[in-house]
């Protein structure tokens, strides 16, 4: 049995050396490297590592500690086997959902913090690092049209939490004191139909409760209807209703569809104004897949320098008209680990009035020993006291990387190859594009079997009661299409595409399931889009053999 010190002296060997050692940093970046290329030898032309798998979560839930210590590089082999069967986002045959592959700075930004552990609690746990937060903020700001000099902002855990900060503030602005003595009248959320389940998870976690979410419902390129905002504004204002806020979605997850976020401010100052409200109704605009398209708010489309088609120039114009009135919003929530490339968590809440965020101050003296040198405190107001340095450094490695001209190249490459797909599924008889409305990278379509007139069948299939049998048997029929693609993909062969099972209802209440492709990975080329529809063709053919 080996003593203590023996045990202390060989783990050492698997910390980083605080002091640099030439031998131990080599062994370091080695093992590092050795994980890399074990990795690395999982890939194959499938989208995958390794072999699809089947998970044996009993085995998970029998695991126990060992009692001995294992080697660096047994640990290193353990960690490596876990990615066998992971998709590879960023493979052109991988076309699955909003999911990026980071970029290469991306992932060091992310790496450095993890070895160095800054806290961005404070300037004194994170020194350096608070200031990337600053300048993130202050750049994504200005991207954004807001004030940099007057916005405020911090890195968050993911979309949701920037939403549950944007409704956090509303609720403070509506009903002053929540923080300190709790909910005692209800208070509204209105968004629309469409908008992210996050909504959901925030009325609940805040205390509004679900019940007191208003679902506006939506139009059929997938954008709330303002004019049915403005009526349930006013009819809960009539009844002295609190109105925690409003979020407006400038992209929805499956199908891109964005609010007019300009006409919803003015409905909402018109009904501040109107009933003589304390403070402004508070929108927040849950920016998490939309924003990156505010690189092409001062873009020049009529000369257009980079060259994109003409399809994909109306593409971008069609989503930069409402993403260009952002800064209309309270606060914003953005995901750069969504269109921005970066790992898993970089989320980004932004508000307009950097004072906003006194309604959500901590008072001093519940923090005694925080705070007590250096000039940014953000553990005051944030929700978390620990915070990762990973977020805010991925992010501001891939804003760098790219620049304006590159981000505006890569989304223009995505929307381009999506419009081609979407021209590819318009020009048949057997397919049709469900959001033909929205401009950005996913294409939600249906596929049908011979002699359907998908002239007609569509539009029936959304409006006519008759149709219900048919459109449930063609809900089966996309279902087993998918299935068919998908496990020709898992082998290599065509495109992992995903599926919904309820792209929107139909108006007499039927689920509506449609077939998606979300092309996000920048080694997309026009043939993988052949890929697609080949796969369907095949699919179908393979439907329609006689059994
Ligand atoms: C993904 C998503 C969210 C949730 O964001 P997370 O980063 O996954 O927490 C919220 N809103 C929209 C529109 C989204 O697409």
């Amino acid at each position: 049995m080996p003593r203590y010190q023996d045990l202390v002296e060989s783990l050492r060997d698997a910390f980083p050396t605080p002091v640099s050692d030439r031998m131990h940093d080599a062994y370091f970046a080695f093992s590092f490297l050795r994980a890399l290329d074990r990795v690395d030898s999982m890939k194959s032309a499938a989208p995958l590592l390794g072999a699809p798998r089947d998970l044996d979560y009993g085995a998970a839930r029998d695991r126990r500690i060992d009692e001995e210590p294992q080697t660096v590089e047994q640990v290193t082999q353990t960690l490596v086997d876990y990615f066998s069967g992971m998709f590879i986002w960023g493979h052109p045959r991988s076309q699955i959902n909003v999911v990026p592959s980071p970029t290469i700075p991306s992932i060091i930004g992310g790496l450095l913090p993890s070895i160095y552990n800054p806290n961005l609690c404070s300037d004194e746990s994170s020194r350096g690092v608070a200031l990337a937060e600053v300048e993130m903020v202050a750049m994504t700001a200005a991207l954004l049209g807001y004030d940099p000099h007057q916005a405020g902002g911090l890195f968050t855990f993911g979309g949701t939490g920037t939403m549950l900060y944007g409704m956090k503030l509303g609720l403070e602005k509506a009903c002053p004191g929540t923080g300190q003595t709790g909910v005692r009248e209800p208070a509204v959320l209105l968004c629309s139909e469409r908008a992210h389940y996050a909504c959901r998870t925030v009325a609940n976690w805040l205390g509004l409760g679900e019940s007191n979410i208003v679902a506006i419902p939506a139009n059929e390129d997938n954008e709330l209807r303002p004019c049915l905002l403005e009526t349930h504004l006013k009819d809960l204002l009539k009844d002295e209703r609190k109105i925690a806020g409003i979020v407006a979605t400038m992209g929805t997850t499956d199908a891109f569809g964005i609010d007019d976020l300009q006409t919803i401010r003015s409905i909402c100052d018109e009904q501040t104004e109107r009933f003589h409200l304390e403070t402004p109704l508070h929108i927040h605009a849950d920016a998490v897949i939309g924003w990156a398209w505010s690189v092409f708010d001062d873009y020049d489309f009529e000369a257009n320098p980079l060259g994109f088609p003409h399809r994909t120039l109306r593409a971008l114009a069609g989503a930069t008209r409402r993403i260009r009135h952002l800064a209309l919003a309270d606060s914003i929530g953005i995901d750069f680990h969504k269109t921005g490339f970066t790992p898993y968590v970089s989320s980004l809440f932004l508000t307009r009035d950097a004072t906003d965020l006194n309604l959500i101050s901590r008072d001093q003296s519940v923090t005694p020993y925080l705070f007590q040198s250096g000039h940014y405190h953000p553990a005051k107001y944030t929700l978390e006291t620990s915070r990762a340095g990973a977020g805010p450094m991925a992010a501001l490695a891939n804003l760098r990387l790219f620049g304006k001209a590159g981000l505006r190249s890569l989304l223009g490459h995505l929307v381009t190859m999506a419009e081609t797909l979407r021209e590819r599924l318009e020009g048949h008889a057997a397919t049709h594009v469900l959001n033909g409305g929205n401009f950005g990278p996913v294409t939600l379509f249906r596929v049908y079997p011979d002699g359907v007139d998908t002239f007609v069948a569509p539009k029936r299939e959304q409006t006519d009661p008759e149709y219900r049998d048919r459109l449930r048997e063609w809900n089966g029929y996309n279902r087993r299409i998918f299935e068919i693609v998908q496990r020709e993909a898992l082998q290599g062969r065509g495109v992992v595409l995903s599926m919904t099972d309820c792209y929107r209802e139909s108006d007499y209440g039927e689920p509506i399931v449609a077939l998606k492709s979300y092309i996000l990975s920048p080694f997309t080329q026009a043939e993988h889009v052949e890929f697609v529809l080949d796969s369907i063709w095949k699919a179908r053919r393979e439907l329609q053999a006689p059994k």
